[in-house]
């Protein structure tokens, strides 16, 4: 193309960290590959990727702050926006403390060197305990069991999808998400090199997924009950003496003991999986030389979530496959230093919340219960928000309540690039510069990744008159709660300082002069230097998960009840924030209710009824697809949907609404280790509707 220039940038909107080459035109993007010479990505795109310069330049994108008044928002400049924050949020902190402000922080800071520098900072200088995020209907789970396993919770072992030749997947779709815990480029071609090289991956999932069908075997197992499959590999490697624990780890006799009421024989009943497949997966994951277990989101946002994350690695533990090639390995970040293989280890409960006495994890309290924190009157109830990055209104259980919430708040401010259905509730919206107008590293998903790697990009473009950095917003955020001045972010100079001081003694000039990255090599063992744990051991058997072992041994006679409800992903959604793209919404109708065909006759259902749903806490009504690939028994609706609100400015996903699965899922019930809500599983009752 005439006049244009060729760029390269790290895809922001899913872990997997592909690397993109940019057309630019002027001040546009108007094309978006993967990039060939990437060196971990390797030319890999998605649906999502493609329509990065759809995305950046949306027209819907807000690029001044907005400010409500009278009901409505309108354009201000920096200056003003700032002064309405000030005014809000000031007399809040000072006549009711730090705790009477909360904030919200979404995934995508993750995915931005703004989260990873200039968030922690704010969250300090709010001093409040009532922070929340979307860690709580995710991952944090998982934080939470590699955190007393091995002494952090940002302490994760990633499956070494390169070198395995088993991989057992449990509540994962990389098909659809491209991975999550796991960055990895092309997840779907590592998977089908595993079969080319003559190995094996299996599915544990109640919905034959994209992921699934490629799969070398899947097995349907009941929503939420994958702890119970896990318990019954770990009875039978004791029981027929499969046992070969990796190095470093104890605790090994004691989860023994806690195996030896979860027999295959007990445990099929309640998973679904039978007896016969238990053992001999257990068998097969002790003979593999190289096998690797890995568990994701529907193995966290079930009511067991954190003994789930927990028995995957005392699988993996067991069987020899933690901390060795091909099975699941510690990456070493360019940004993060080596430990000293030991620490203070992890503990929860630092301070508990006001309402429903729900401890602190990570910093943070359960996102299932801010909505008791606004609405519960009393000393440092909670009357102002700051949310970031976030669409709390639309991605936590009872949504509709949380909703109702908001619009009673005093002050809210949102640093977001949307009017969507959370930041329409906000007096203030500071909005960030798109992808191409800012410099990019990931200091969360290389810390992730399969293979060790560094990438730094660059703004492509300057920014657009009258915006502001991201950084800057959020550093202008902290001078006006701390009352401290503010001081121009230095992202970069930061992010330099790190990776001189990290294990391969980088610069960033280098990785500027590197535009497909550097590549650092297969990932290689790591412990004990990565443990912080006080003993400088692997933790196997922690006294809190085994404590909670008793509750798993209680629902073992539970009778499989009526339908309940699940999520799923899919490949061009991700989460709520990418259905104002038209490329990414054309098409069929993707927000749909699945039932199997055996429900559907039931229920007098056909393929394209409209069917109420009703849980106990909401209801909906949603169009039926009918289909075998959900077990009977359960139904499943995509989440991020329900853009059929008032006030927001998203014109495309209006037109594509969807309806909120969130509206059924339940406040109430969540995982008690994690504070993680329970997003799967949820009892539905469903009755059909006459169109009119
Ligand atoms: S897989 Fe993820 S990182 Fe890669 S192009 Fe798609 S959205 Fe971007």
């Amino acid at each position: 193309m005439a006049d244009s220039r060729t760029a390269y940038r790290t895809c922001p909107f899913c872990e997997a960290a592909c690397g993109l080459e940019l057309t630019i035109a002027g001040e546009r993007v108007v094309a978006a590959r993967g990039d060939r010479d990437h060196v971990f990505s390797h030319g890999f795109v998605c649906p999502k990727g493609a329509t990065f310069g759809q995305v950046t330049d949306d027209p819907d994108r807000l690029r001044r702050p907005l400010v409500r008044r009278a009901g409505t928002h309108v354009e201000v400049d920096w200056d003003e926006a700032f002064d309405v924050v000030a005014a809000g949020l000031r007399p809040v902190l000072e006549t009711y403390g730090p705790h009477a402000v909360a904030i919200y922080l979404g995934n995508p800071n993750v995915h931005t060197m703004a989260g990873g520098l200039y968030l922690s900072p704010l969250v300090k200088a709010l001093g409040t305990r009532n922070v929340f995020s979307a860690s709580t209907v995710d991952q944090m789970p998982k934080h939470v069991s590699c955190g007393y396993l091995f002494g952090s919770p940002l302490t994760i072992p990633v499956p070494d999808l390169d070198r395995t030749d088993l991989l057992l997947m449990l509540g994962a779709n990389p098909w659809e998400s491209n991975g999550s815990l796991a960055t990895a480029a092309d997840f779907p071609g590592r998977l089908k090199a595993i079969q080319e090289r003559a190995g094996r991956f299996i599915v544990v999932d109640p919905r034959r997924t994209r992921t699934a069908a490629h799969a070398n075997e899947h097995l349907f197992i009941r929503p939420g009950t994958d702890a119970f499959l896990l318990f019954g590999i770990v009875h039978t490697l004791f029981a027929d003496n499969l046992l070969n624990p990796s190095p470093y780890v104890e605790g090994v006799s004691a989860v023994g003991r806690l195996a030896e009421d979860f027999a295959p024989s007990v445990v099929a009943p309640v998973c679904g999986v039978p007896a016969d497949r238990i053992r001999s997966l257990a068998h097969e994951l002790a003979a593999s030389p190289r096998a690797a277990v890995y568990g994701r989101i529907g193995t966290c946002t079930v009511e067991f979530g954190t003994l789930t994350s927990w028995l995957v690695d005392v699988v993996n533990a067991l069987t020899g496959n933690l901390d060795r090639p091909g099975g699941v390995m510690f990456p070493l970040a360019p940004h993060v230093r080596r430990g000293k293989g030991t620490g203070k280890g992890f503990r929860v409960g630092r301070w508990h919340s006001r309402v429903r006495g729900l401890p602190e994890v990570k910093g943070e309290l359960p996102v299932a219960t801010l909505a008791d924190e606004i609405e519960t009157p009393g000393d440092e109830q909670v009357r102002a928000l700051v949310t970031v990055a976030g669409n709390p209104a639309l991605s936590t259980p009872n949504s509709g309540r949380l909703d109702r919430a908001l619009s009673g708040l005093s002050f809210m401010v949102s640093v977001d690039p949307y009017l969507n259905e959370t930041t329409r509730h906000a007096d203030v919206v500071l909005p960030p510069p798109d992808a191409v107008r800012k410099g990019h590293y990931d200091f969360s998903f290389l810390a992730l990744a399969v293979r060790n790697f560094a990438a730094y990009n660059p703004p492509v473009l300057p920014p657009l008159p009258g915006a502001m950095d991201e950084c800057d917003i959020l550093a202008r955020l902290t001078a006006i709660v701390s009352g401290a001045p503010s001081s121009p972010a230095e992202p970069e100079r930061l992010l330099d300082a790190a990776l001189r001081a990290g294990p391969y003694g980088l610069t960033l000039e280098q990785l500027v002069a590197s535009p497909h990255g550097i590549d650092l090599g297969p990932l290689e063992p790591r412990l004990p230097e990565v443990l912080r744990t006080p003993s400088g051991r692997v933790e196997l058997c922690p006294e809190p998960l085994a404590a909670d072992v008793e509750r798993l041994r209680g629902a073992l006679d539970r009778e499989p009840g009526g339908l309940v409800l699940i999520g799923r992903r899919h490949l061009r959604s991700n989460n709520s924030w990418m259905h104002n793209v038209p490329a990414l919404v054309k098409g069929r109708d993707r927000c749909t209710l699945q039932l199997h065909p055996a429900d559907a006759a039931r229920l007098d259902l056909t393929d394209g009824d409209d069917a109420q749903v009703t849980s106990r806490v909401g209801t909906l009504t949603a169009r039926v697809e009918v289909t075998d690939t959900v077990m009977p028994g359960v139904v499943s609706l995509p989440h991020g949907w329900g853009h059929d609100v008032p006030g927001t400015r998203q014109t495309v996903a209006a037109a594509h609404p969807g309806v909120n699965s969130n509206v059924l899922t339940d406040e109430s019930v969540i995982d008690p280790l994690s504070g993680n809500s329970v997003l799967n599983g949820i009892p539905v009752e469903i009755k059909p509707l006459v169109r009119s």
